[in-house]
């Protein structure tokens, strides 16, 4: 394994975090490796983003020369692990440990062990291998477990024959893992996998440990082939029952995954949320949004899609319209309900939901609230109703320029004024 392609493989700026995490490592006489995913990201050569680093002691000692020497924001996490923030980067820092489950799928008790027994607390050999750090670059490729053979063969294994009743969510990220790099679990691991499902072994921990490892699931790039594989081996039960992969859920996803406007959702896992609950009671609703910790906002979001007469609206939008029209149908619904009814249409209604989201999506009106006061009127309600017409003369093209905006608006408020709106 050629070290000196990996180290090059990192961003310029992860590499300067190594370096200066080095030389202070150095004069403590303290080692440190990079570990997990993004030493599995450097060999299988994609984007490595975070970086995940172990020590091989005195954890604390160098968070305190960190402190004093750069006054990095640093915050422990759990027993001997921290995030040290860099700036704007947020790295991920912890002593070797190892672990000893008390009880299956209770959280494990840690305490200080060598890198070997780091290696063998992790989840798969994938997931266990170690780059020796030195000035400018890495000294050694540790692997204790077989994890290079395994990325090389393309398969997921798990270290030990109890890994899912020690951990359950693993399985969850099995399936992550497996679907993201197209590997296959290895034929033992698959039948472990499938014994621990069949014993029942997510009853044995928190719904909200399985619950984040779900999320994370959902923030994938791809999310239908793991939502698939999922259904497969085990189903949504450790959520709640009632979930179910129907064929239009699966169609929805499908295009979820090379969806035009998904850079436009803030919070990308929240469409296909939407889509896996959308034929849910709203008291299931209410609890799976506890158990993963939704927000508010999401909450709200999941709620007003699964109440809203899905069938009615594209019913409504079956048929060739104006693009004013398509608006006055769509435009009090949010974004992202917008985008999972566009997820969801066929024929015309796909075709005037591509139209509106086309024209709404690069739309940005060139006057601002204050522009609006500026011209006089009053604060209140007012101003908001004013730039929603605005969008509509912007999106029917009856204004195109600054001018035509504020001429437009001018105009709007005199005829309110005489109206008295
Ligand atoms: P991703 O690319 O999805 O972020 P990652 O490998 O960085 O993947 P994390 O969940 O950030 O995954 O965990 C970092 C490392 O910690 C993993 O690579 C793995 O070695 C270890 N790890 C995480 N979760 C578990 C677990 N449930 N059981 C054992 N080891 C785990």
């Amino acid at each position: 394994m050629n070290l000196e392609i990996f180290y090059n493989r990192l961003p310029e700026k992860l590499k300067h975090i190594l370096s200066q995490l080095f030389k202070l490592g150095k004069e403590m006489n303290i080692k440190l490796y990079l570990v997990g995913g993004p030493v599995r990201d450097l060999i299988l050569n994609r984007e490595v983003l975070d970086l995940d680093l172990v020590v091989n002691r005195d954890l604390e000692v160098l968070l305190e020369r960190l402190r004093e020497e750069f006054s990095f924001k640093i915050e422990p996490t759990r027993f001997l692990t921290a995030k040290v923030y860099f700036d704007d980067f947020i790295l991920d820092i912890a002593e070797t440990r190892k672990e000893y489950y008390p009880l299956p799928g209770a959280l494990p008790e840690v305490s200080p062990g060598t890198l070997k027994s780091d290696a063998y607390r992790r989840d798969f050999t994938i997931n266990a291998l170690y780059l020796e750090i030195t000035t400018n670059g890495f000294s050694k490729l540790i692997d204790y477990v077989g994890g290079v053979k395994d990325l090389q063969k393309k398969i997921i294994r798990v270290l030990k024959r109890n890994s899912f009743y020690e951990d359950p969510t693993r399985i969850i990220r099995a399936v992550r893992y497996e679907q993201r790099f197209g590997f296959k679990m290895e034929t033992g691991t698959l039948s472990l996998l499938k014994k621990a499902v069949k014993e029942n072994v997510f009853s044995t921990v928190t719904p909200q440990r399985l619950g984040a490892e779900f999320i994370r699931t959902l923030r994938e790039k791809n999310v239908f082939n793991p939502l698939r594989r999922l259904d497969e081996l085990c189903g949504f039960d450790f959520l709640n029952v009632s979930i179910k992969l129907t064929s239009e859920k699966i169609s929805s996803f499908k295009r979820w995954d090379s969806y035009k406007y998904k850079r436009d959702v803030l919070c990308p896992e929240i469409i296909p949320l939407m889509i896996l609950l959308s034929d849910l009671e709203l008291l299931e609703l209410d609890r799976i949004s506890q158990i993963l910790e939704l927000t508010r906002a999401q909450r709200s979001l999941l709620k007003k899609y699964v109440r809203l007469d899905k069938e009615k609206i594209l019913s409504l939008l079956s048929k060739k319209l104006s693009v004013s029209k398509i608006y006055d149908r769509l435009n009090n619904l949010d974004f992202e309900i917008v985008v999972c009814l566009h997820l969801l249409a066929k024929g015309q209604a796909r075709r005037n939901l591509d139209l509106y989201l086309k024209k709404l999506v690069g739309l940005r009106l060139e006057v601002t609230g204050e522009d609006v006061k500026n011209l006089g009127i009053a604060q209140g309600p007012q101003i908001g109703h004013l730039l929603e017409r605005l969008k509509k003369a912007r999106l029917e093209g009856k204004v195109k320029t600054r001018e035509d905006e504020i001429r437009y608006i001018k105009k709007l408020g005199d005829v309110d004024r005489v109206s008295g709106n």
